[in-house]
Formats: structure tokens, C-alpha cells, sequence
């Protein structure tokens, strides 16, 4: 080879050397600092609060919350708040969706329903903890972003459709446990058909725009156990359960 183009070819070897290095330092930074950020928010916001669900922890070091928020969100995305996302409707915060999903009692061979998809976070959550995720939502262009989304992210169990959750999702009952993420007047009964027996419903039960109660339900042969775990504020269900008299 020429001694000048070896020389060349020699500069560009040591171009690399330097600046690959250099690149994978920059784009490893800004991954793990969103990792360091998701591990701050498990700790402070989650642990400190005292939820120690070991599967609910791991899914949410996790799943990367940022990308289920607004550009405009990004650097409040593991922040101890529900943020704003299109159409009005808010991604819950992360103490909450931890709740939601703890006091679910889930396990690894389970089939969940989610009923107001939204961003996709907590159906996310739930894809990383149970076998199959069943999530309604009722605005269409939430329901096919957040399944674009999921989709692109390789959540192959979780499958999003565009309804009104209150019917629930006849083909896929019955649940061992299904989350309505939206706040309701009552408990829609159509949802406690497809429970099964000692399955589990959670959800904020109360007026729009009001603190509501978080309740978590159990079906038993005697009837429904339900406790109240928390005082939540949620965006309203909207949908059939307005009707019948119920604002
Ligand atoms: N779980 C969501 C939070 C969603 S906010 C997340 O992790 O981001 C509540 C969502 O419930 C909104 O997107 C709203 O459009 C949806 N919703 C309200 N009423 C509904 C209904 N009847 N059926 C399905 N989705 C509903």
C-alpha cells in the first residue's frame, strides 16, 4: 500500500479508537441517568412509602417512563407527580400506580384487564409482572398511540384496544384481576362478571373531580370483600357508567 494512504488509514484507526469510546460514554450517560432516575423514584417516592412488592419494584426500575410522557415532560417523567398527556387525560403518578398495582396481589400466570390505557405506562408495569394484559381504552387516538408504543417496545403480552371499558372485554375473560384507571361513580357490574371467583378489582370510586376512594375488591363465594386503600384524585370515567342517573 501507498505510505501515504497507509498513514491515512492508520489517522482513521486512531480517530475511532478515540472517538467510539467517547460516543458509547455519552449515549450509556443519558441511559443510565434515566435508570438513576427510575431507581431515585423507587426508592424515595415507592420504598419510603412503604411498598415493597419485589416484581412491582422491578417492573418500575424498568419500564422507561419517559417515553410514555410529552416531549415537553421528559425531565419531570420520574418526578412524584401525575403529569398531563394528550387529549386531557393524565398519566398517573408513580406512588399510585405502584399502589394500583400492589394491592392487585399479582402473580406471573396472571391475566389482567386495565381499563383506561391512556399513556400505556401502567399497562407496561402490569406487562412486566403477569402473563397477559387486556387494556381498553376509550379515546382512539390514545388507544393507538399507546399500542404503537407498547408495540415498538416489544410488549408482545399486552393488547390494547379502542372502547368503552365499561362492557369490559368479552373474549378475554375472565380476569384474575382487572384495574379500572379512571375514577367512577360505581362499580361497573359488567366488569365484576368477568372477575373470577377470588379475583381482585381496584379502582377510585367517587365523584369527578373530587377526591376519590381507592378500592380494592375481592370476589368471594359470600360476596365482594371490599377495603378502602387510599385517597386518590383520577380523570373520570367516562362512557356508559354516566348513565343511569349517576353524574
Ligand atoms: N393508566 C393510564 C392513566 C390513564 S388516565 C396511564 O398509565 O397512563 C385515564 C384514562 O382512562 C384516559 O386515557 C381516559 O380516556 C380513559 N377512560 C375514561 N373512561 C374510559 C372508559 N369508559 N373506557 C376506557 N377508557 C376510559
Amino acid at each position: 500500500m501507498d505510505r501515504s494512504l497507509h498513514n491515512l488509514f492508520r489517522f482513521f484507526i486512531f480517530l475511532g479508537l478515540i472517538i467510539l469510546p467517547i460516543l458509547s460514554c455519552i449515549s450509556s450517560t443519558n441511559s443510565d441517568s434515566y435508570k438513576e432516575s427510575r431507581a431515585r423514584m423507587v426508592k424515595n417516592d415507592i420504598e419510603n412509602r412503604g411498598i415493597h412488592d419485589h416484581a412491582v419494584k422491578e417492573a418500575m426500575l424498568k419500564v422507561p417512563r419517559h417515553l410514555f410522557v410529552g416531549p415537553e415532560n421528559i425531565e419531570a417523567a420520574y418526578s412524584d407527580s401525575a403529569l398531563p398527556i394528550k387529549e386531557n387525560q393524565t398519566i398517573s403518578q408513580p406512588y399510585v400506580v405502584a399502589l394500583m398495582t400492589t394491592v392487585a396481589e399479582l402473580s406471573s400466570t396472571d391475566k389482567v384487564l386495565e381499563v383506561g390505557t391512556g399513556s400505556g405506562y401502567q399497562a407496561a408495569v402490569l406487562g412486566e409482572i403477569v402473563r397477559e394484559v387486556y387494556s381498553i381504552e376509550i379515546i382512539e387516538s390514545l388507544a393507538r398511540e399507546s399500542s404503537e408504543l407498547l408495540n415498538k417496545l416489544g410488549y408482545k403480552n399486552i393488547h390494547v384496544k379502542h372502547g368503552d371499558g365499561y362492557q369490559g372485554w368479552k373474549e378475554a375473560a375472565p380476569f384474575d384481576a382487572i384495574l379500572i384507571t379512571a375514577a367512577a361513580p360505581k362499580i361497573p357490574e359488567p366488569l365484576l362478571n368477568q372477575l373470577k371467583m377470588e379475583g381482585r378489582l381496584v379502582m377510585p370510586l367517587g365523584k369527578n373531580h373530587a377526591p376519590q376512594e381507592l378500592i380494592a375488591l375481592t370476589k368471594t363465594e359470600n360476596g365482594l370483600k371490599k377495603r378502602v386503600v387510599e385517597i386518590v384524585a383520577f380523570v373520570p370515567m367516562t362512557g356508559e357508567v354516566r348513565n343511569s342517573g349517576f353524574k
